[in-house]
């Protein structure tokens, strides 16, 4: 454990869903599957129009090292192919399936064969397994490091620390068996000495849970995080369960740790046993706007609008909807978008909640630096933004350090001037990406 813990702010957590176990709904009459849900270069489209199509037949192959291939959550037939426009302003294509109502299987699947590393790295690949913590990050290209003898700890994210999120609470109370499935299969194959499963506090019956079930396996500790955010950063929980530092520009691989979400975990282990590839979600639903807040497993692809129908509506009109949850999350433009494999949350705001107060003048009061778990100083992205020339903006971008903001957004949440500052950062990243791109 590290003398210190990284990441302090105190957020509202209302964890309103984490009592009622998620409700499952039937298959919508169509589903639109991104051809880019996970970070890395988006699927390739196997099928055409008029194709039929299974729960778990694969219909986009991934299409490099960092890519993940992409199934159909529903049966029935493939309306069309088209470009999409994301919420987060970039672009891919969608496969728009209708579906027949039956959902049934692809009988071709199989559970896979695995006896090796390999065996794991391909099962896991076809699977179409990302981060689904909210990353998005291809799972087997993290597995992939043990095979350049890389990994020697093994860390399971069972933070859950946006507010309002609990999908990955109920995994840990409702398929506690299937995670620890999941971390004796990555016992078997991957080689580290250690697995940390870090948990908020303001969990205990996960921690109780994980705990009794983990006694007698002597590789795994339970760690009860402090209920500050943001606890489940992937650079904040390596640091505050192993008390190691991932250098900048560097992955949780190079300082020996393979990261993975709880509820991953709990998917790879129902994936060995069966072969069904990642279809469906857990996504929780609630904020001010939602008539009745739960959580609901859905299958991929399924629209927004068809997933609030479901569980009751909006109680009054819906000033803002956010893919995610409050900190991190990012608004949708129309309730048409689609649930992807990384979204854990839709979180809808009446218009009141909604409205934020009018930004003011920075008064250099500090605080938005204290709350940083990174250590930056976000009032110097504001300053290098305002500068004309943009060599010396690049140059001052990062020199401040801008690539280390994983934009949790806790600088905005204290800032008491409302100043817009993890819009800034990601307007600012944008740039610098631009300019790397163009070097
Ligand atoms: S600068 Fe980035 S990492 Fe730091 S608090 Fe703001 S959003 Fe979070
Ligand atoms: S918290 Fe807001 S007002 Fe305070 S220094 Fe940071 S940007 Fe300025």
């Amino acid at each position: 454990m590290p003398r210190f813990m990284l990441g302090r702010t105190h957020v509202p957590h209302r964890k309103n869903t984490a009592e009622a176990p998620a409700q499952r709904m039937p298959a919508p009459e169509q589903v639109v599957i991104l051809t880019s849900q996970h970070i890395g270069a988006p699927a390739t489209p196997i099928v055409k129009a008029g194709d039929t199509v299974y729960v778990g037949t694969k219909i986009g192959e991934a299409s490099g090292y960092v890519s993940s291939p992409i199934h159909s959550s529903v049966s029935g037939k493939v309306k069309k192919i088209e470009p999409h426009l994301l919420s987060n302003g970039r672009s891919c294509m969608a496969i728009i399936i209708e579906s027949d109502g039956q959902m049934t299987p692809d009988p071709e699947i199989k559970a896979p064969t695995v006896e090796n590393i390999d065996d794991l790295v391909s099962a896991v690949r076809e699977s179409g397994l990302v981060g689904l913590g909210g990353a998005g990050f291809p799972t087997a290209v993290k597995l992939d490091a043990e095979k350049k003898g890389l990994i020697d700890q093994i860390v399971i994210n069972g933070a859950e620390c946006e507010p309002y999120i609990t999908s990955d609470t109920l995994t840990m109370i409702a398929k506690a068996d299937k995670v620890k499935a999941g971390v004796e299969i990555l016992e078997k194959f991957i080689s580290a000495k250690n697995i940390a499963i870090g948990i908020e506090a303001n969990k205990p019956e996960c921690i109780a849970k994980l705990t009794e079930i983990f006694a007698d396996d002597d590789k795994v500790t339970v760690i009860p995080l402090p209920s500050t955010y943001p606890q489940g950063a992937e650079k904040i929980l390596i640091h505050n369960t192993v008390g190691r530092v991932v250098p900048e520009g560097k992955l949780p691989a190079d300082v020996g740790c393979l990261v993975m979400n709880v509820t991953s975990v709990a998917f790879l282990a129902e994936y060995l046993e069966t072969g069904m590839p990642l279809v469906e979600k857990c996504v929780t639903v609630d904020g001010s706007a939602i008539k009745n807040p739960m959580n609901v497993i859905c299958p991929i692809g399924t629209s927004i609008e068809k997933l609030i129908e479901f569980t009751g509506g909006f109680k009054s009109e819906p000033g803002k909807i956010l893919y995610g949850g409050p900190m991190m999350g990012i608004s949708v433009y129309t309730t048409e978008e689609p649930i992807m494999k990384n979204n854990n949350a839709i979180v809808a705001f009446n218009k009141k909640d909604a409205k934020l107060p009018p930004s003011r003048n920075c008064i250099h009061c500090g605080r938005c630096v204290a709350a940083c778990p990174m250590g930056l100083n976000p009032t110097l992205f504001a300053r290098a933004m305002k500068v004309e020339d943009s060599r010396e903006r690049v140059a001052r971008l990062n020199e401040a350090k801008l690539m280390l903001c994983m934009e949790c957004g806790c600088c905005s949440f204290v800032c008491p001037s409302v100043r817009p500052l993890v819009e800034t950062n990601r307007l600012a990243k944008a740039e610098l990406r631009a300019a790397q791109a163009k070097k």
